[in-house]
């Protein structure tokens, strides 16, 4: 018998976490938190003492806080044994924990584990899962994203995925018999060229009236992805540095990325103060923080997000209108996760005979379309599926 629980990332669009039992193993899938300040019940996934004890092997999909920055807690439930990843996910992944603790300690939380657990952590290469019948491969969702195929009992993890990445490559997902896979806009269509188009078109309108653009973004991933094609549009910027520095690095790692012509764009160093870009996508770093308050008074201005705002971050603030300011605000998506068209698409590659849908508040109206073609399928808070 196969199960899979969600102890997190089902009905939500974080802490993902899933326990797997396949009858040989136990097998932890991601371990993240929810970008927030409150309860542990509420920030970390649903996890026990008994469940550690229990588990053979953690598989971590990426370095996202959403998916890593849990697993201190984890350790702290007593868990010493493997995290595989890949090796850049090894790289970036102890930052991407301390990024969390600084931000709970900065805004008055409590942290559930010892923050030395991060140091702790016995990280080991993908490679060696092959031991325990684990596959891989490429998702494109960021530096070092991998999808799992636990082969003997053919679940499929699709972790992060993006089916429309400019820069990274991906494989191919293997056919399997459950499908847990990222459904983050569940809700929605997204066109990506036309977001991108929209970006363009955002940036011009605004230069045109006198006003200047800020543009936070993640410094890795779809940050490297826009700014980059913001130049092939002909565009100065004004970029942080670590965003430079990003990308010059993700052009070198040959193994992660696939041609583009939006690379040559990496020796174009026309500047333009009026285009800001800085990191992060939700406003929490302070040179994030620092743009907006210096454009905010004026409605010229733009400011433009462009992912997921957790609740309470500047991002989440501004993009609700809660602060009154006059700049203006548009939101246009770029997609780092499938839309409701890509994770159909991917359910009939797979052919799966169950399917568990994660990272989204919206998904109960896509998993009922794939229950009507005779699929078992959950999108439900804490889950399961039993085949
Ligand atoms: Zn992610």
């Amino acid at each position: 018998m196969i199960t899979v629980k969600a102890l997190g990332g089902c009905g939500e669009d974080a802490r993902n976490c899933f326990y797997v039992d396949d009858g040989r193993y136990h097998i932890l899938l991601d371990c993240g938190v929810k970008r927030e300040i409150a309860s542990v019940e509420t920030v970390y996934p649903a996890l026990s003492r008994d469940m550690a004890a229990s588990l053979d092997a953690v598989l971590l999909s990426h370095a996202h806080e959403d998916h890593s920055a849990g697993l201190p807690y984890l350790y702290e439930l007593g868990y010493r044994g493997p995290i595989y990843a890949s090796r850049p996910t090894i790289a970036l992944a102890r930052g991407f924990m301390r990024k969390w603790v600084s931000y709970v300690k900065d805004n008055g939380g409590a942290l559930p584990f010892d923050e030395a657990n991060i140091d702790c952590l016995d990280f080991q290469d993908i490679e060696k899962a092959m031991n325990l019948g684990i596959r891989s491969g490429r998702s494109a969702h960021m530096l070092g994203s991998l999808w799992f195929f636990l082969e003997p009992s053919r679940i499929l993890y699709t972790g992060d995925l993006c089916l429309d990445s400019l820069l990274l490559a991906h494989d191919e997902l293997p056919k399997c018999d459950v499908l847990v896979v990222d459904s983050a806009y569940a809700s929605r269509k997204i066109d990506q060229a036309k977001q991108y188009k929209a970006l363009e078109a955002s940036a011009i309108k605004t230069l045109e009236r006198g006003g200047k653009i800020l543009l936070p973004v993640p410094v890795n991933g779809r940050g490297i992805d826009m700014m980059l094609y913001l130049r092939s549009c002909g565009l100065g910027l004004d970029v942080q540095a670590s965003i430079m520095d990003n990308a010059q690095a993700l052009y070198r790692e040959t193994a992660w990325i696939k041609p583009s012509p939006l690379w040559s764009e990496l020796e174009n160093h026309k500047k333009d103060s009026r285009i800001i870009i800085r990191g992060d996508g939700m406003m929490t770093s302070k040179s994030a923080m620092e743009s907006y308050d210096a454009l905010k008074g004026s409605s010229a201005n733009t400011v433009v997000l462009t992912g997921h705002m957790a609740n309470g971050t500047l991002g989440e603030k501004v993009l609700d209108h809660k602060l009154e300011d006059p700049i203006e605000v548009d939101e246009i998506t770029i997609k780092v996760h499938p839309d409701c068209y890509d994770v159909i698409k991917t359910v009939q590659s797979c052919e799966p005979k169950a399917v568990m849908l994660f990272h989204s508040l919206e998904s109960q109206a896509l998993c009922s379309e794939i229950e009507a073609l005779g699929i078992k399928a959950t999108c439900t808070a804490l889950g399961q599926l039993i085949l």
